[in-house]
C-alpha cells in the first residue's frame, strides 16, 4: 500500500528526537529547569541584526512577486551574483553565478547534488562521526554509503580511507568543522586527503568528486582557518546553509557552488538543475534568499559559542571526562565513561541530562553535547554533570 522504507524512515524516530520528547515529558514531571536539553543542533544564539532589517525593508516592497512570487530554479540572478561575489571575495575563487544553485537549506543542497552525481551502484564515502542524514540521503539517491572510522583524535584516517576507495567510489562527504565531534581538518589534512583521491581518480580513470558539506564554516574558535577547498582540489561541490551561521534554520535556506575548476562543471549544474526538479524544490524560498543577500558576511555571535564551549570543556575536563577539544561547530564529542554510549546516555537521563549516544554518527562510545544552548542553563547542569561521572569513579 505505501513504501516500506519511507515507512520506516518516518516511523523510526531518531535518537536525538526520542531525546528530545523525553526532555518535555521530564519537565513536566520534575519542573522545566531540572531538564538538561543538549540533545539538538538549534542555535540559541539571535539572528544577526541585519536579518531583522532585511525583513522589514523586504516586506514593505510594493512588488508582491519580488518577495512572494517564484524565482528561476536556481535562484534570482542578483542573489546568485551575490553568493558567488562573496565566494570569490572571501576564498580566491574565479567564482560565476552560472555555478551556483540556491537550495533548501545544507540538506537540499545534499540532497540535490547525491542525486545530481549519483548512478546505479555507485558508493559515496562518509567519515564517522558523521551527521546521521548522510546515510538517509545517500540511499534516497540510489547509492552506497561507506563509512571510513577516524583516528583516536576524531581526524582522518589514511590508511582505512584509501582502501575503502573502490572503482565504483564517486565520491565523499566531507563536514569540517564537524558535527559532531567539533574538530576542523587542518590544511595538511586537507592536502593528504585530495592527494589521495586525486591518485585514485587517475587509478580508476573516473573523478571522485569531493562534496564539502559545511553549514559551521564561521563557526570556529581561536583563530582557527578552515581550508576552502576548491583551492585544494578540482573536483569540489561545496554544500552551504545559513542555518547556523545566521541562526535561521527554519527558513530553510543553503547553496550549491560547483568549482569553476570541476570536470565538465556545466553539465555538473544541469544535473544539479535536474535533481532539483526531479525533487520537486521548484526554488529555494524567495523572501529568504533576498534577506541572505542582504546579509552576505554577517553571522551570530560567535563568542557566545565559545564561552559555551570553554565552560564545559574545562568543567568536564576538570570532573573526569576525556573530551575532545572542538575547535569549531557548536558540539562537544565526549568519551562515554563506559564501553555502551547508549547505557551511559541512559544513567545521564536521570540527572535530567540528555546526551545524544554516538552510535547513529557511525561511531560508537561516545556522546555529543549540543552546547547551542543558554549559557546559564550550561552552569546550572555542572553539578549533575559532577555526580554522574562521581558514579564511575
Ligand atoms: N549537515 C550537517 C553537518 C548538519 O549538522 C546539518 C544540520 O544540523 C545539516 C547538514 C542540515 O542543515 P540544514 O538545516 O541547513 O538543512
Amino acid at each position: 500500500m505505501y513504501n516500506k522504507k519511507m515507512h520506516a524512515l518516518g516511523s523510526n524516530r531518531s535518537v536525538i528526537r526520542e531525546l528530545f520528547e523525553f526532555g518535555k515529558i521530564y519537565a513536566q514531571e520534575k519542573g522545566a529547569d531540572k531538564v538538561f536539553d543538549f540533545s539538538l543542533g538549534n542555535p540559541n544564539v539571535p539572528a544577526p541584526n541585519c536579518v531583522k532589517e532585511a525583513l522589514k525593508e523586504l516586506i514593505e516592497y510594493p512588488d508582491s512577486t519580488y518577495i512572494h512570487g517564484y524565482t528561476s530554479a536556481q535562484g534570482d540572478k542578483a542573489v546568485l551574483e551575490k553568493v558567488a561575489n562573496d565566494i570569490k571575495n572571501r576564498f580566491n575563487v574565479d567564482m560565476t553565478s552560472d555555478l551556483i544553485y540556491m537550495t533548501v537549506g545544507a540538506a537540499g543542497a545534499l540532497t540535490i547534488t547525491l542525486n545530481a552525481l549519483s548512478n546505479e551502484n555507485d558508493e559515496f564515502i562518509v567519515l564517522a562521526p558523521f551527521f546521521p542524514e548522510y546515510k538517509v540521503f545517500i540511499a534516497s539517491a540510489n547509492a552506497k554509503s561507506v563509512v571510513v572510522q577516524p583516528k583516536d583524535d576524531m581526524h582522518v584516517d589514511f590508511l582505512s580511507l584509501t582502501s575503502a576507495i573502490t572503482e565504483r567510489t564517486k565520491g565523499i562527504i566531507i563536514n569540517s568543522p564537524n558535527n559532531p565531534s567539533g574538530v576542523v581538518y587542518t590544511e595538511n589534512e586537507i592536502k593528504s586527503l585530495c592527494a589521495i583521491l586525486g591518485a585514485k581518480s587517475t587509478e580508476y580513470g573516473h573523478p571522485i568528486f569531493l562534496i564539502s558539506d559545511e553549514p559551521y564554516r564561521e563557526i570556529v574558535y581561536d583563530g582557527v582557518e578552515v581550508p576552502y577547498l576548491m583551492n585544494y582540489y578540482e573536483n569540489t561541490i561545496v554544500c552551504y546553509s545559513y542555518s547556523k551561521s545566521l541562526s535561521l534554520p527554519g527558513e530553510r535556506i543553503g547553496y550549491i557552488a560547483v568549482s569553476p575548476k570541476c570536470i565538465e562543471k556545466n553539465n555538473i549544474y544541469y544535473a544539479i538543475c535536474g535533481a532539483g526538479r526531479s525533487l520537486g524544490y521548484v526554488c529555494a524560498p524567495n523572501l529568504f534568499q533576498k534577506v541572505i543577500a542582504k546579509c552576505i558576511g554577517a553571522t551570530g555571535d560567535i563568542e557566545a559559542y565559545k564561552q559555551n564551549r570553554d565552560l564545559l570543556y574545562e568543567n568536564l575536563t576538570a570532573y573526569g571526562y576525556d573530551c575532545i577539544k572542538p575547535n569549531g561547530a557548536f558540539y562537544l564529542f565526549v568519551k562515554s565513561p563506559e564501553p555502551d554510549a547508549k547505557a551511559f546516555s541512559e544513567k545521564a537521563k536521570n540527572y535530567g541530562l540528555l546526551l545524544v549516544p554516538s552510535d547513529s554518527f557511525g561511531i560508537e562510545g561516545y556522546v555529543r553535547i549540543s552546547y547551542c544552548v543558554s549559557n546559564d542553563m550550561i552552569k546550572r547542569s555542572l553539578p549533575y554533570f559532577k555526580k554522574l561521572m562521581e558514579e564511575y569513579l
